[in-house]
């Protein structure tokens, strides 16, 4: 059976940038990857220092060169179907495909498997998620400064990110409620104080136009340069609930201050996880590659701890 000091599920930038960290450490390392970021779809990365407007395949092939130049990892493309705990905390064998049916021991885990977007079901909005429809005003407002801006996002959440993108953005914002959300009359004086036109009528589609996109609903069609959407966030992989991983009340690996799991040995950094005391989710490429970091370190911690039967951290 082939083993390795740990387990690297996921080549985003938590993962790519945990394999480097304990590569560098002369550990022996199986990073895994099923080549299905979140932004894939996106034709640039904004806010990683040193990449601006890098495409977002680049960026993983730039990182994996610099991994495969490391003689301790093995980058293998593919899945990971499953990980069982051997003696928890200790040793763990997983099933990756495609290196065959023998199990694969390792000593630690580190799920580095992003998340999911599911857009709302309106025809138009999956097809064009991360070109011309915008998840993050963080990632990408600086580029729509100044354009004609439709928001699709319900309630609260929808109010707050149309008078947000209004106020840091541009004077010419529409927000389309799209679920039939009555507005608590607090939040309408808001919206007129920023200066959002509210548009209630459901939303029928998004299309692509010339320039910009399209939002047609039942009342006509608005024509505006960029969509700002919120869609809703899953987990991408199963081995979580398979692990029986604690979770924060919206659904993300609930971790420590190191990135480890409820589940001793397994760590999580990235989109799917969250620190418990974190006000919320941020997923970002820069806070994955940091989590992934303090993953490496932490994880590598307890690996030199185990080995050379280091005293407790006084
Ligand atoms: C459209 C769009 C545009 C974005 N633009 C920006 C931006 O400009 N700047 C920014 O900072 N952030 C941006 N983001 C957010 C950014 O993409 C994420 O925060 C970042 O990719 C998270 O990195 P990660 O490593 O956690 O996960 P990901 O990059 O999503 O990588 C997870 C990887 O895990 C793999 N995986 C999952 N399960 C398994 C398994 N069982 N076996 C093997 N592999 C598995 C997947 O195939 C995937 O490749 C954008 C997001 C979207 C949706």
């Amino acid at each position: 059976m082939s083993s390795y000091d740990a387990l690297i599920v996921g080549g985003g930038p938590a993962g790519l940038t945990a394999a480097v960290v304990l590569g560098r450490q002369r550990r022996r390392v199986l990073l895994v990857d099923a080549d299905t970021p979140r932004n894939v779809n996106s034709s640039a990365i904004h806010m990683l220092p040193g990449r601006e407007g890098m495409a977002p395949a680049d960026f993983r092939a730039r990182v994996a060169a610099e991994i495969d130049a490391l003689e301790t990892v093995t980058r293998v493309t593919g899945r990971v179907a499953s990980v069982v705990a051997a003696a928890p905390g200790v040793a763990f064998t997983a099933q990756v495909e495609p290196l065959g049916a023998d199990p694969i021991e390792v000593r630690r885990v580190l799920l580095a498997t992003g998340v999911r977007d599911l857009p709302a079901d309106i025809p138009g909005l999956a097809e064009n998620f991360g070109r011309g429809v915008y998840h993050c005003p963080f990632c990408h407002g600086y580029e729509v400064s100044g354009h004609s801006i439709a928001v699709i996002a319900g309630g609260y959440f929808g109010a707050t990110l149309a008078g947000y993108i209004r106020d840091r953005f541009s004077d010419n914002v529409t927000w389309f409620s799209h679920d039939g959300v009555v507005l608590a009359p607090d939040m309408q004086r808001f919206l007129d104080e920023v200066g959002v036109v509210h548009e209630p009528a459901p939303v029928a589609a998004v299309e692509p136009a010339a320039s910009g996109m399209v939002v047609r609903t039942s009342d006509g069609e608005v024509k505006v340069d960029s969509v700002f959407h919120k869609a809703d966030v899953v987990q991408q992989s199963t081995l979580i609930a398979a692990l029986g991983l604690a979770m924060t009340p919206e659904g993300s690996v609930s971790v420590d201050g190191g990135q480890m799991t409820s589940v001793a040995g397994v760590y999580a950094a990235g989109d799917c996880a969250r620190v418990d005391s974190a006000p919320g989710p941020s997923g970002f490429a820069a806070t994955g590659s940091g989590d992934g970091q303090r993953a490496a370190v932490w994880l590598e911690q307890s690996l030199l701890r185990e080995d050379v039967r280091l005293p407790a951290m006084q």
